[in-house]
Parts: C-alpha cells; structure tokens; sequence
C-alpha cells in the first residue's frame, strides 16, 4: 500500500467528522478501522422483526444545537422530538409520587452542589457532595452511572461542571448506525485494519497494519481512550504524554439489553421505570421507545461491569427479575431477550464513554493537543464541553481536520 495525504484512524463519529471535512477540502484522505462498520459507538442493529434497535449512542443531546440533527434530516432521516421519559415512573409503579419528587429535590441539589463546586478552584470527587446517609444516595449514584458510565467517586467535579446541555434530547427514528452510514458515503475506508504502530521518525508518518504498512503526511487519531491506554494503539517514539491522559480519561460503562415485549400496548409508549429506589444493583427501563413493542434497559457502572463478567445472559435474567417484581409474575413469559452488549469486552473501544478522573479534568486538552503538526487526535474523550457524545466526537474530528488543513497550508 502506498502513501495517503492524510489517514484517519477511526470510522467512528470523530473519524467520519475529520474525513468529510478533509474531502471536502480536497484533500485525499483515508479512513483505517478496526471493525467491519463504520460507526464504532454508534451502532443500529435490528430486532428479529426489521426494528432498529440501538447498541451504543441514541439520543442527539443538545439536539435545537446538535449538528447531527440537521445532518439527519439531510440524509433523509426522521428525527423524533418525543421528550425522554427519564425521571418518570411508569403508573407509579414502586416509586411513590411523593418519593420521587422527594429524590428529584436531591438531585437538583446535587446538580447545584456540582456547579457552586465547579467554580472552585480545587477538583474533587463528586460524591463528596452527597447529602451523607441520605436514601436516596444509591439511586443518585446508579444515576451518575447513566450519565457518567461511573459512580460519583470516580466524577471529577470540574470535569461534569464544563459539560454543556441544552437539555433538548431527539433521536434518530432510522438510529445512529443509519446516520453513520450516510455519513461515510463515498468515503475511502479500509475495514478489519486495525492499526497498531505510528511511527513518527520518518519524512512521513508509517503506520502498522496487519494488511501492511500503510504512510501518510499527517495522521488523525480517533481512537478510544481506552485503547490508547491499554497500548492497543501504540507510537514510536512512544507518547507517554498522551498514554497517560488517556488513562485518567477512561471510558465508563453503560450497555443495554434489548427485550421484546408481547401485548406492548398495555404500557404507555416511551415510559420508564425505576427497576428499583434504594440499591445500585439496578437498571433504567425505557418500555415502547418509538411505540415499538421493546424494552431498552440501560445498565451503567460496577454493576454492568459484574454482569459483562457473568455472562451474556446475566443481563436478561437480572432484567426479567426486576421487572417481575416490578409488574408481576406474568411478565416473564411476555419478554424476549434480544440484544444485550458487553462495552467493556469490545476490545476497539473497551468501555462506553469517556469521564476524567478526579483532579484530572485537564487531561481532555493534554489528549487534544497535536504532535509535531504531524500527528492529530479527536474523539469524544477531547472535548472539554461536548465530551462523552456523538455529536461532541464529531465536532472534535472537524476541529482536527481543519488543524491538518491549517498545517498542510503552512508546508
Ligand atoms: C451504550 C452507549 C450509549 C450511548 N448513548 C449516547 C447518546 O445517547 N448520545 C450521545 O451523543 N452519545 C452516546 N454515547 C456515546 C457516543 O456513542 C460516543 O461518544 C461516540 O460515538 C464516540 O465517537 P468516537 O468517534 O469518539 O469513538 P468511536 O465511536 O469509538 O470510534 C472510534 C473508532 O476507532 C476504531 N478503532 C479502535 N481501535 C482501532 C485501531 N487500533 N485501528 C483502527 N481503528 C480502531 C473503532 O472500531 C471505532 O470505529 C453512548 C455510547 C454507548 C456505548
């Protein structure tokens, strides 16, 4: 294989963002990924039935602001506005009105606590502003799990604080994977080449690949951190800078099962469900998202990390026994495993989404920085604001792209 202008690591969203905007410059530009899709984190399969069911990312946040929006709708996709239902218990089951409103007011005290906190010069764990003993601290924790992929403990206080949202949330009708697809049209992509080796010693940079060595000018990085910082992607001379920013930025874990639901149309369309109010041992129910005859159960944390290693039925199993408790015995013949992930055993991404450790919310600008004007990096993990997202992921690999065409122009 001969030499590229630029190669991009990665097809994810950061990947594609960095491509399309290399392209369109009029630069050649190509595309190495591990798998054989593009998307990484963003992931549609299908239930049994044709529906798309989603793996990784769902939900377009900040979504009035989210370029992935528009490029939905450029595609020719549907972009549904349905409110998430988070926060909400179906019929009441098990959480009480007063209850909930009871843990909504700790929440948002929490929230207030995170942003007074924020400001302070000194980082901190986010679970130190925690109401101590309250009862409602493991669900605020099984929360953070949801948004953060961990517990409050390992929450850097100034990181969470940068984080922006405009608290619009739509979703692909089509999902994600469908977004990704129409973004790579006429891209030049090379799947099932994982790189493992840059050497940047050379007049140009070489790349190691088990279909060979492949050379570029400039390279863009997306990898996950997690793969950065388990040295599946490796440098010559190393990189320890990046190594060990990618290591106080991991990836968190949140993964989902999929249940097919029969007699659906019991529940209201896009609900939820609390599977439980006093313990971390626990998932987020989303009965009929898009009115479609499924459960997406949501599992973040230590937990889903227990569970990846029990096994890929312990998802189902734990799920169905929660529901049960939940809305009867005569539940369980009604629901069908379909799906379930395992992140944190995919080995090209090795968890979900990316949280900085506390003291280090710097690290996600270390990570950012180029090399030489040689070697660039994006990703979820680079962003300072729009970190642990897609739309963040692609706007990260449009900012790289435009440092190799500024750095391009100066050669
Ligand atoms: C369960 C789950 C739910 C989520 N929910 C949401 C949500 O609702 N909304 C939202 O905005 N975000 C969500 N996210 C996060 C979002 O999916 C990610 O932040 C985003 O997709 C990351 O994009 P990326 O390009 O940075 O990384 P990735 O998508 O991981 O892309 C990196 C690419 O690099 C490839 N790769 C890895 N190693 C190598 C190698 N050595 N050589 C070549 N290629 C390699 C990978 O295969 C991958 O394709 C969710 C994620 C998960 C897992």
């Amino acid at each position: 294989m001969t030499g590229s202008e630029v190669i991009v690591i990665g097809a994810g969203a950061a990947g594609l963002g960095a491509a399309r905007r290399l392209a369109a410059a009029g630069i050649a530009v190509r595309i190495v990924e591990a798998r054989n899709r593009v998307g990484g984190r963003a992931w549609t399969a299908h239930d049994p039935s044709g529906l798309p069911i989603e793996l990784g990312c769902a939900w377009l946040h900040s979504a009035d602001e989210n370029e992935l929006s528009a490029l939905a709708l450029q595609s020719g996709l549907g972009v549904d506005k349905t409110r998430p239902p988070w926060r909400t218990q179906m019929n009441n089951v098990g959480f009480a009105p007063a209850d909930l409103a009871d843990f909504r007011a700790a929440l948002g005290r929490l929230f207030a606590r995170l942003d007074e906190a924020g400001e302070a010069e000194d980082d901190q764990p986010a679970d130190r502003l925690l109401d101590p003993g309250s009862r409602w601290n493991p669900l605020l924790n099984a929360t953070s799990t949801y948004m953060n992929g961990v517990e409050l403990d390992q929450v850097s206080v100034h990181d969470f604080w940068r984080y922006r949202d405009t608290g619009v949330n739509w979703r692909i009708v089509e999902g994600y994977g469908c977004l990704m697809a129409a973004l790579a049209a006429g891209l030049d992509i090379t799947f099932e080449c994982p790189a493992s080796m840059i050497d940047h010693t050379g007049a140009q940079v070489r790349i190691e690949t088990p279909h060979g060595d492949l050379r570029a000018r400039e390279v863009i990085v997306t990898v996950p951190t997690g793969v950065l910082a388990a040295g599946g992607l490796r440098f010559h001379p190393a990189l320890p800078d990046k190594v060990e920013a990618a290591a106080v930025l991991p990836l968190g874990l949140a993964d989902k099962l999929y249940l097919g639901l029969d007699g659906a149309e019991e529940f209201p369309k896009d609900s939820h469900l609390y599977g439980a109010i006093d313990s971390l041992h626990t998932a987020s129910y989303h009965l009929r998202p898009f009115g479609r005859p499924l459960i997406e159960v949501y599992f973040g944390g230590r937990f889903a990390r227990e569970l990846e290693v029990d096994g890929d039925s312990a998802f189902a199993a734990f799920a169905i026994g929660q529901l049960a408790s939940l809305l009867g015995e005569g539940i369980r013949k009604r629901l069908h495993p379909i799906a379930a992930t395992a992140w944190a055993r995919d080995p090209y991404a090795l968890g979900s989404y990316s949280h900085a450790m506390p003291g280090h919310a710097e690290a996600r600008t270390v990570l950012a920085a180029p090399v030489d004007g040689r070697l660039f990096f994006a990703g979820e993990a680079c962003m300072v604001h729009d970190f642990s997202t897609a739309h963040g992921a692609y706007r990260s690999g449009v900012a790289a792209a435009d440092d190799v065409i500024a750095a391009l122009g100066k050669r």
